[in-house]
């Protein structure tokens, strides 16, 4: 499954993203732009079903494009090697031989991606992070995702457990966490935080709450991150106002970040991402007032992902395009 070089870097490859509810894959050029693309639903109860999604997925899209590499990017943690997926939160995916299985069902280099990794790899190419190779990527989403890049190359650690920085403990005893512990980074700045927040408020009816009541039709359940953040888009103070709390939150985590690997940009995307200033600036201004050796050292920028909730799918394309060229 060599390729020559040449045409590996300038050809076709397919990005497959597999999140928790849906599959989305797509053909992306070397220029990192998506020429087609398909949806399916996330089948997470049998790994044989999730093959046969992508096998329907790669068929279905190279069809009509002539396809050199796959990649494939999902939530997870993968061996270093990158072929066998450990454990992944959405799929049945444990010690699963992905890479070696798809190989044999697709007659194609397989390119396995953490989905974190594969998102910051796509900005870090088309996006935000380009001309900056050592970055920290943010996926603000149900939870925190992260991704490492020094000098260019992805760093997940020994056994590929590096960049969990939603599950560094900030607040001690604080928030319980699906992971078990207490005070989770992502219990507090992620969008479930968000909507937790507002939907504590609006239990204790309190006067704030009025408008997610309303945007819901007075279901407490339905408020939602993704609700507080498009009121506030519309202004709404209390909406702001909360979402300062966890931009300030998020300023906290980072500058934490910064003493451990001082990295050159932030890139922050997922979900609440779109939240953009209203967001960033109090959480530019939380990392400036906890940043390590404030006064003596510059700030890294803290910027918006560019390639929206497409980043991951380009990114996994690309890195399969990078494998085959290697
Ligand atoms: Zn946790």
């Amino acid at each position: 499954m060599r390729l020559p070089s040449r045409l590996a870097r300038r050809g076709l490859a397919i990005g497959i993203d597999i999140g928790g509810t849906k599959v989305a894959a797509g053909v992306v050029n070397s220029e990192g732009v998506i020429l087609a693309e398909e949806i399916r639903d996330t089948p997470g109860h049998d790994p044989r079903e999730v093959e046969r999604v992508i096998v329907s997925l790669v068929q279905a899209l190279s069809a009509e494009h002539r396809v050199l590499s796959v990649g494939i990017g999902a939530a997870g943690w993968m061996d270093r090697s990158g072929s066998t997926v450990l454990f992944s939160p959405h799929l049945a995916w444990r010690n699963e031989p992905v890479r070696t299985n798809l190989e044999k069902l697709l007659h194609r280099r397989v390119t396995l991606a953490n989905d974190a990794d594969a998102a910051a790899w796509g900005e870090f190419r088309f996006g935000a992070g380009v001309g900056q190779d050592r970055l920290v990527c943010i996926t603000l989403g149900t939870g925190i995702g992260g991704a490492i890049m020094i000098d260019g190359r992805l760093e997940r650690g020994n056994w590929g457990v590096a960049g969990e920085f939603g599950h560094q403990v900030i607040v001690p005893q604080g928030h319980r966490c699906e992971c078990g512990n207490r005070g989770c980074w992502e219990q507090y700045a992620s969008g479930n935080a968000l909507g937790r927040e507002a939907r504590e408020l609006a239990r204790a009816n309190s006067p704030v709450a009025q408008e997610w009541l309303r945007a819901v039709g007075g279901q407490t359940e339905q408020i939602t991150g993704a609700v507080v953040t498009a009121l506030a888009r519309q202004g709404d103070t209390a909406s702001i106002s909360l979402l300062e709390d966890v931009g300030e939150w998020l300023g906290l985590g980072l500058a934490n970040l910064a003493a451990a690997l001082d990295p050159g940009m932030f890139v922050i995307g997922g979900g609440l991402s779109e939240a953009g200033r209203l967001l960033l600036d109090p959480a530019r201004s939380a990392f400036n007032r906890n940043l390590t050796g404030r006064g003596f050292r510059p700030a890294a920028p803290i910027e918006l992902a560019a390639l929206g909730p497409k980043a991951g799918l380009i990114g996994a394309a690309d890195l399969s395009r990078a494998a085959a060229w290697r």
